[in-house]
């Protein structure tokens, strides 16, 4: 028996971290470093008697969003007061927006395709919109379970969200994860949000297999986080449903390090918000003028920049999708491709060496100091022969999150391949006489020959080709390749 179907919508609020202030006031949406509650004001602490005023910039981005997802872009927007108690929302409620009665979010509608389990796949919106950041709980221990107290830090309250709520159309933990991938794209291009920046997006996860009631997952935010919290969900519920059990429709929330969900409340009903038009805040015309001109703005979509690169540059799919992957990535191989020519040959380093370096520090391109000229000189470096490979992959750390030119760490260190062929004579006729059994050896069999020139190139600390010195090796024990 085929287990059954999961059904998968997820809503999405995205931060909207590239405009200069909160949602409706005037303080700083870069909250990050800042002592607590020193980026507040009347407004985003709910203090009575003050007034929100709507950050256009931020509304202006989410039509954008809208348009890059084929969404239809209301004429009128309404804010709306969903109403919930939590020490993290000083107002008791949160400026909103949702579909129904007299309410109207930025947007409805639209799709974004993924490659799904089984191949190309739509996912339909169902709504867009804006809301606002509640403030953040710390724990002074750091950990709920073990803190006596909490604190509430109001510097974050406020920062504009843009919420994007799918429709089901999910199937797997690993749809959820690609979807999330290319929508992080998307807003990373349109200039929405930095994904890397710490809090950039938190996700609500609503799981249900075929038949069963559903279950939400609360505030996730991190990629693979979500992609284990629906694995997680997914099991569960086929076993609770196997046994003959009744999902319960309820509120979870994910816990990363014992990697399981755990029920944190009964689910609110949609009509338990008590949602209505925020008396504050009339509601905003969107004349199709500011759409138009919204749209004769948009930047390069991913998608549309890696199909450039298939065509223009002859890259394979493949390569041109992991340099869109981040805004950053692509405009600094452009830019490196700009200075030094040949786009495959910039792909490949950038992909395979320059990538694997800041893969393995977590992927935050924010640590990269290299320049774009500092590449292509280390490009040029190598085609000049004046230093190897291997060397390359040596400095290249030191260039890429140092900021250090190539060119100086080159000559400070001596690092340039030997020149002369004499020296690597000289250094053969050394390693062959102190290794009589590796000579020997690769009498034998010609493959043992690795053995003396590694000891070769250990003498020349990597400055020399190794296949110059396999030659001069060969030459000498008089054998062939
Ligand atoms: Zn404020």
């Amino acid at each position: 028996m085929t287990p059954q179907k999961a059904v998968i919508g997820l809503e999405i609020h995205i931060q909207v971290n590239t405009v200069r202030s909160k949602m409706f006031c005037t303080c700083s949406q870069d909250y990050r470093g800042a002592p607590p509650n020193t980026n507040v004001c009347p407004v985003c602490l709910g203090l009575p008697g003050s007034l929100p005023v709507p950050n256009r910039e931020v509304i202006r981005k989410a039509i954008m969003l809208a348009l890059a997802l084929g969404s239809k872009v209301l004429d009128k927007v309404v804010f709306v007061r969903k109403h919930y108690f939590y020490p993290d929302l000083p107002k008791g409620y949160q400026i909103s927006q949702h579909r129904g009665p007299g309410m109207a979010p930025i947007a409805v509608g639209g799709s974004l395709e993924i490659e799904g389990d089984s191949g190309p796949k739509r996912i339909r919106m169902r709504r867009i919109g804006v809301e606002e950041d509640p403030a953040r709980i710390t724990y002074p221990s750091g950990d709920p379970t073990r803190s006596s107290y909490s604190l509430i830090d109001y510097n974050r309250s406020g920062v504009p969200l843009i919420e994007v709520v799918t429709e089901p159309d999910l199937s797997s933990p690993k749809e959820a994860r690609v979807f999330m991938e290319k929508l992080l794209e998307l807003v990373d291009h349109l200039g929405i949000s930095n994904p890397d920046l710490e809090g950039a997006f938190r996700v609500d996860v609503n799981i249900s297999i075929e038949g069963g009631e559903r279950v939400e997952v609360k505030n996730i935010g991190s990629l693979k986080d979500i992609e284990k919290a629906i694995s997680y969900e997914v099991v569960r519920q086929r076993a609770v449903l196997a046994a003959g059990g009744k999902i319960q429709r309820e509120t979870r929330h994910w816990d990363p390090v014992k990697g399981v969900t755990i029920v944190s409340r009964y689910k609110e009903l949609e009509e338990e918000y008590r949602y209505f038009p925020d008396p504050d805040l009339p509601p905003i015309a969107i004349t199709s003028s500011i759409v138009e001109e919204i749209a004769s703005k948009m930047p390069e979509l991913p998608w549309h920049r890696a199909e450039r690169y298939v065509k223009i540059y002859g890259l394979t799919r493949y390569v041109s999708r992991v340099l869109v992957s981040r805004k950053r990535l692509s405009e600094f191989f452009e830019e490196v491709v700009k200075i030094y020519g040949d786009p495959r040959r910039v792909a490949d380093l950038l992909i395979n060496d320059f990538l694997g370096i800041v893969n393995e520090r977590g992927g935050n391109l924010d640590m990269v100091k290299a320049s774009p000229q500092s590449i292509a000189k280390l490009l040029s470096l190598m085609d000049q022969g004046v230093i190897s490979v291997k060397i390359m992959k040596m400095i290249l750390e030191r260039v890429v999150l140092g900021g250090e030119d190539p060119e100086e760490i080159v000559v400070r260190e001596n690092l340039k391949v030997i020149a002369s062929d004499e020296e690597l004579e000289e250094l053969a006729e050394k390693v062959i006489k102190e290794n009589p059994k590796a000579v020997e050896d690769a009498k034998k069999n010609p493959k043992a020959i690795n053995y003396l020139v590694g000891q070769v190139m250990k003498l020349t600390r990597g400055r020399a080709d190794p296949q110059k010195i396999a030659a001069i090796i060969r030459r000498k024990l008089s054998i062939g390749s």
